[in-house]
């Protein structure tokens, strides 16, 4: 018999069940129908490459990776434009806007996030979360006059931004809350090493508690924010483009009136298989995917949000996983989720940040104690032409000194480095293994102390040799 999957939400976590499931149909016997509902008129996006396209590097148009053809030429329901208005878990069934029912056997919410953002009528003042924002930006970059941007929200993607708009002239101001930068990835001693190197690109930061109090506006265009409440600290800060990339929160209004449970990160709760959770029981046919669910610290063991492609992948894999091993009754399919650790890295405006596993804040509010060590190092030899420096801060668990916590800011070849330190926290790797730890050498591709060794050395309260 053929079975039905509903897939709502078209974004990388949804699409990406649906290329696991296309791409390994022939594994199973059975037959499926697939069916993927969204909102946008877009096939499949790659919106973490949108920011580089703000950049300059290439055209908006070339993040679309398939066009929903693609997807219709492959036999897929492929639904663009469509709205979900309800889930029926009862029924097994999904309501469109339209008023159409359709039956699943199985059903995949993936319905990403939103941002909670004062509507406006001023032209200028965007979020930044898709292709249509990306495009509205573009747009409004190229109208004549444009020198001045304010970006509300100091994570990754308020830098990328920040890193577009100083590159293409505009006087970049950043405006977050305090101590610093990225404060989910990196400890303030790290984020600062950011914010220096962005504010010698020309960026402008204020990282402090007060609020947007208003948009001020000219013939229908922004031209400046005005932060804080009372008139001691009011600024009035040029802004003909306004960025806002905070408040963001999981998508999750129809799973809720589903009555699916939602965990304390706002998000939606799953088992490791991905499966929903209803009250005391999972349901075993319908799963959550991406950055409307939450997922457990592999440090903390605490759930939170992890709102990252690279997170919505793997929890997608897994997801086919199990779907296949439900169809075909082939228990040996079945994958569980493995717990969060993280890995990071961005590029922003040529600073290239990484981390992975627990900040020490984040540690520290779940009562983990820490040692950490820190060390910057050239990434090769010194007389090696290209050489340029990174700083790897290693964070260790004080009682057990095993790594749970590494944050690098550098400008090449952090994204191998952060997996390889992932890799380390689930071994398990100690401070004294790091450090007494073999590793490769010449000169024009490493150095023959690594700075990883010189970092674990100083967790120790050791001296390294220089
Ligand atoms: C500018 C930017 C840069 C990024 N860079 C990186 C990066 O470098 N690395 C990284 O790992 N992550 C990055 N991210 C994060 C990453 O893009 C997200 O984690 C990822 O896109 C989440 O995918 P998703 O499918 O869960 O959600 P979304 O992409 O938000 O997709 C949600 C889908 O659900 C649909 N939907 C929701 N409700 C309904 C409804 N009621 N009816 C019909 N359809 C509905 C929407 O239409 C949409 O298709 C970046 C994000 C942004 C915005």
């Amino acid at each position: 018999m053929v079975k039905k999957i509903v897939i709502v939400g078209g974004g990388i976590a949804g699409i990406y069940v649906l290329r696991s499931l296309l791409a390994r149909k022939s594994d199973v016997e059975a037959e499926m129908d697939f069916t993927v509902l969204k909102r946008e008129k877009s096939g499949w996006v790659s919106t973490c490459g949108l920011p580089f396209a703000l950049r300059g590097w290439y055209e908006i148009e070339r993040t679309e990776i398939n066009k929903p053809q693609f997807f219709l030429d492959q036999g897929v329901d492929f639904r663009t434009e469509t709205e979900v208005t309800k889930l029926n878990l009862e029924q097994n069934s999904v309501t469109l806007k339209t008023g159409e029912t359709l039956k699943y056997d199985f059903l995949v919410i993936a319905t990403g996030r939103k941002q909670f953002v004062k509507e406006t009528e001023l032209e200028g003042v965007y979020t930044f979360n898709d292709e249509d924002d990306a495009r509205k930006i573009e747009a409004a970059l190229n109208v004549e006059g444009v020198k001045d941007a304010y970006i509300r929200g100091r994570g990754i993607i308020g830098l990328q931004a920040a890193a577009a708009f100083s590159t293409r002239g505009l006087e970049t101001t950043v405006h977050g809350g305090s101590p610093s930068l990225l404060p989910s990835s990196l400890d303030p001693d790290m984020g600062d090493m950011v914010k220096e190197r962005m504010e010698k690109d020309g960026v402008r930061f204020i990282l402090d508690s007060r609020e947007i109090t208003a948009i001020k506006g000219h013939e229908g265009r922004a031209k400046s924010v005005v932060i804080g409440e009372r008139e001691v600290e009011k600024e009035e800060i040029p802004a003909d483009i306004v960025i806002i990339g905070k408040w963001m929160i999981p998508e999750i209004d129809l799973a809720w009136e589903a009555g699916v449970d939602i965990g304390e990160s706002r998000g939606i709760v799953t088992d490791r298989a991905m499966h929903v959770k209803k009250g005391k029981r999972h349901i075993t046919n319908v799963y959550a995917v991406g950055d409307c669910a939450e997922v457990v610290d592999a440090i903390t063991h605490r759930p939170r949000l992890n709102q990252l492609a690279s997170t919505a992948v793997t929890q997608a894999t897994v997801i086919a996983d199990n779907i296949l091993s439900d169809i075909s009754g082939q228990p040996g399919l079945y994958s569980p989720c493995e717990y969060c650790f993280g890995p990071t890295v961005a590029d922003v405006g040529g600073v290239l940040i990484g981390s992975v596993g627990v900040t020490s804040e984040a540690a520290s509010r779940a009562g983990i104690k820490t040692i950490s060590g820190k060390a910057t190092k050239l990434t090769k030899a010194r007389y090696f032409p290209g050489a340029t420096p990174l700083t790897l801060k290693l964070i260790f668990d004080a009682y057990s000194k095993k790594l749970i916590g590494a944050q690098m800011v550098g400008e090449v070849t952090v994204a191998e480095r952060v997996n390889e330190l992932g890799v380390a926290i689930r071994a398990g790797i100690t401070a004294e293994e790091m450090r007494s730890m073999e590793r490769c050498y010449d000169p024009s591709l490493a150095l023959l102390v690594d700075v990883t060794i010189d970092a674990a050395t100083d967790a120790l309260g050791i001296t390294p040799v220089y």
